[in-house]
């Protein structure tokens, strides 16, 4: 599809024709990061996070041109990124297969378009500068994408914590891409502390509809009254239904881990760990009550339907 426009020229490539005074920013961190492992296109855009110049071995080829200057050859190969549509990993197609430029030209800003090649619907936009090197490689850097790196928070999840606090734990999904540990960690403990109570409604409604001791639901009445999360998890000492277990571990054990550590002490790559473990897991359990409830409604009427089935 995109290889049958290769001699269109793009509009969607601003090209910088100035050669070694502008590429100065380029080259300086080209230099820098030398020594770095370089990645393919491909690894770059589906896993590196805004901000930071990368090495990119594989980006364009040399064509040698026999009246003209010669070109690099840019290509854009297929990509695996999560679809919000489809709602699971998918191949995304670039719109345009490759771009061509002049050798002289050391920097280009590439805005490259990808399609989900499965629903065809969700798109997924960057915004790349390009310092070319000599050598076949680059140095390309992420101004950013659109969606936003990662792969999202589930609406679920932030369902729970409405309109004011989904956008601080959003805040915290963005720094946990940009690998900020400390403020990711914060961001998601003030959430959590502040959706304590609605957490435990949730866990305590699917306990009653799938029969749940009175023991546990009590135990989870009182944690409610605690104020910190910590000390409300310290009070359940029932196990959960089997069903809310991750790996046959308590989830609520597994946030109380890792909410009760102290932030001034933690390096940042501990809390960015920490961080990414609350809000998975946090993430896995609304999806588990989620999926209890459905599983008890459709108990439900298949029950209702056979009793009516017998009148
Ligand atoms: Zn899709």
């Amino acid at each position: 599809m995109a290889e049958a426009e290769n001699d269109v020229p793009n509009e969607d490539v601003l090209e910088e024709t100035s050669t070694v005074a502008a590429s100065e920013d380029a080259s300086t961190e080209a230099a820098a990061n030398k020594s770095e492992q370089s990645l393919s296109f491909k690894e770059f855009l589906e896993g590196t996070h805004p901000s930071v110049f990368k090495p990119v071995h594989d980006l364009w080829e040399k064509k040698v041109r026999v009246h003209t200057e010669d070109e690099r050859e840019l290509t854009f190969s297929d990509i695996r990124l999560h679809c919000r549509i489809c709602e699971g990993e998918r191949t995304f197609r670039a719109t345009r297969g490759s771009d061509e430029y002049r050798w002289s030209t050391r920097k280009v800003n590439l805005h490259p378009i990808y399609l989900c090649g499965d629903c065809q619907n969700e798109t997924k936009y960057y915004a790349l500068q390009v310092a070319f090197g000599d050598d076949g490689g680059s140095q390309v850097y992420k101004f950013g994408e659109i969606p936003a790196f990662g792969i999202p928070v589930s609406n679920r999840l932030l369902r729970l914590f409405g309109n004011e606090d989904a956008s601080l734990f959003l805040k915290g999904r963005q720094c946990e891409n940009l690998g900020y540990g400390v403020a990711a960690f914060a961001y998601y403990r003030r959430v959590v502390e502040n959706h304590k109570n609605d957490l435990f409604n949730e866990i305590i409604k699917v306990c009653r509809t799938v029969g749940a001791s009175a023991e546990l639901i009590n135990e989870l009445e009182a944690a409610k009254r605690e104020i910190s999360f910590s000390k409300s998890i310290e009070k359940i000492k029932a196990g959960l239904p089997e069903g809310l277990l991750i790996d046959g571990h308590n989830p609520l054990n597994a946030l109380h881990n890792a909410l009760s550590v102290g932030l001034h002490n933690e390096a940042d790559e501990d809390c960015l760990s920490d961080a990414q473990a609350v809000r998975l897991v946090l993430g896995e359990l609304v999806d588990r009550i989620a999926l209890l409830k459905q599983e008890n409604r459709e108990l439900t009427n298949a029950v209702q339907r056979l009793l009516a089935k017998k009148k």
